[in-house]
Parts: C-alpha cells; structure tokens; sequence
C-alpha cells in the first residue's frame, strides 16, 4: 500500500502557552512495498508523524492518503485504517496487558473478527517471524519474561494483524546490540518474503543505512533531507548541523577518497568495504 502525506501540520496544544508545531506543512510519498528509514534528534516530529498513518493523532492542517484514500476524511473509519496499517509503538511492552502470552497476540487478530483455528494460526505464524518458542511460551505470563522477549511478544501482536504497512518506532531502543541486530534481521527478512511497505524510526543511521531503499531525516518538524542512504550520505555537513552523523564506515570511505584512493562511494557496510579495499588492494599490486 502506498503513502501520500500533503501539508501536513501538527500543533499541540494550540492556542495555549504550551502550543507546539510539532510538524510544519510535510510532504512526500511512500510506494507500496517501498522500505523507509526515519531518522532525526529527539523532538524532530517522528512520533507524531507516524501517529497520524494510522489515525491515532488527526493534521491540525493537511491531508494523509492510504492507497488514495483520505484517511482523514470522516467517512473512514479507524477500525479500517488499524487493519492495514500496523503501528508498534516506542517501548511496545509496556502495552502487554493480557495475562498470558497468547491472549496478548491473539488480541488485535480477534477484534478482526477471525475465528479461533484462524487466530491461533496467526498467533503461531507472527511467534514464528519473532522467533519466539509458541509451545513453551504461550501460557506464560508476558510479565515473566525478559525485556527482550517482551518487545518480541509486542511486535508479534502487530504483525498478527498482517497489515500492509509496518510502522515500528524505534523498535530495537534499549536493547543490547545482539538484541538489536535479530529484531532488524527479522524485520528485513519478514519484509522480503512479503513486500509490505515499512517505515522504521530510528536513531541510528548506521542500523538503517544497510537496511532501507530510502531515508527521511527529521529537523524540528520539517523533512530535511529525503532520498536513497548513498545521497543522503552525502550531505555530511547538514546531517551533522543536525546532530546527525553518517556510518563510521561512509565516514573511513570519505577520508580515504580523500587521500585519492580511488574507491566505490557507495559503501554503506564494513563487509562492502572490506571486499572494496582488498580490490583496491590487489589492484595496485598488480599495477
Ligand atoms: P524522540 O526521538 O525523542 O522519540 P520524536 O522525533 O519522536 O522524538 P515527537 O515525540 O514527535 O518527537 O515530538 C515532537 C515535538 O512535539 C516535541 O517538541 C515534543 O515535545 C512535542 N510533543 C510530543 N508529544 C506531545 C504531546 N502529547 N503533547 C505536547 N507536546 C508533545
Ligand atoms: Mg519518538
């Protein structure tokens, strides 16, 4: 499913000395099956603006589209948007609320309107995808697990739901880097197999850089930069007024080029740049 926000703008609390813009007049588009990565310093506007994709926060100002569809028009029903549209939230776990397990990634297939064979084969599927252990987790109290298996069982509940569009904030915040690196893989790998439109909110360009087809960069509530990792890379010197940097990595390719070894820009992994130096490498050996 595709994207389409135009103009949009949030204010909180208008007219009150607490009033924040919060988003100020965005605009872009996301394709269908398309993988973006937003990124931005604390209080740039991402939350809010993934807020508003699936009804939870309504524009103070312009419109959101879901497949051409105004989601903000009063004859959409939130209920249809949340079908399609799966949003796992900052620190997911803190949501759980069922007393096993089970119940808590039942809860969202149920309100479909599934029946029970239906539910559990989603439960099992989206337990699966998190590489969680059905059997021997699925009477357990969520609160007796690890944080770790708690922000699983969290993602599970969404992806249960199958929606169309994935919209994780910050999914991996707080984890450790193992954690971290098996949430994005499973992220990736889900995304591969089905080809549903991803947003992933981060604040780490070096996990998003090897992940996504395009980077959206927040700065106090406008889009700053919008385009694929290698050209939004290139704009060093405004990423970093922003207090963002680029991938240690692009940071070495950089210095390197600069010293005239002459090699491929568009690195974005310690893997692509090992094999570009080791090419580099032999190649002058054998000049
Ligand atoms: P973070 O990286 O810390 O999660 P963010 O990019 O998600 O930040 P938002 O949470 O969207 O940023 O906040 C954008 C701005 O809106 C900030 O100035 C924030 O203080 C303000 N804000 C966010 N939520 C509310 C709210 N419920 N009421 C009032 N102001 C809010
Ligand atoms: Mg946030």
């Amino acid at each position: 499913m595709s994207i389409k926000i135009e103009n949009l703008t949030h204010i909180y609390n208008p007219s009150s000395p607490f009033e924040t813009t919060a988003l100020d007049n965005i605009s872009f588009e996301v394709t269908e099956g398309e993988f973006i990565g937003l990124i931005g310093h604390t209080g740039s506007g991402k939350s809010t603006l993934i807020q508003h994709l699936n009804g939870l926060l309504k524009p103070t100002k312009g419109k959101i589209l879901i497949n051409q569809v105004d989601i903000t028009s009063k004859d959409v029903k939130l209920q249809d948007i949340r079908k399609n549209v799966g949003l796992v939230f900052q620190y997911p776990e803190h949501q759980l609320f069922e007393e096993t397990v089970y119940k808590d990634i039942a809860f969202g297939p149920a309100n479909l309107g599934l029946n029970e064979e239906e539910i559990k084969a989603r439960v099992v599927e989206a337990m699966d995808l998190v590489r969680l252990p059905f059997q021997e987790l699925r009477d357990r109290s969520p609160f007796e697990l690890s944080g770790g298996q708690r922000r699983r069982v969290a993602i599970a509940g969404v992806l249960a739901m199958k929606p169309n569009i994935l919209i994780l904030d910050e999914p991996t915040a707080g984890l450790d880097p193992k954690g971290r690196d098996e949430i994005l893989e499973q992220i990736k790998s889900l995304h591969q197999q089905v080809q549903n439109t991803v947003i992933l909110v981060s604040h780490s360009m070096e996990d998003i850089a090897k992940l996504v087809d395009r980077i959206i960069v927040m700065h106090k509530g406008k889009v700053s930069l919008i385009g694929k990792p290698t050209q939004v890379f290139k704009e060093v010197e405004v990423l970093e007024s922003i207090g963002l940097g680029i991938p240690q990595i692009t940071y070495l390719m950089k210095m390197l080029k600069e010293n005239n070894i002459k090699l491929r820009e568009d690195i974005l992994t310690i893997e692509e740049a090992k094999a570009e130096i080791i090419n580099w490498i032999r190649g002058n050996k054998n000049a």
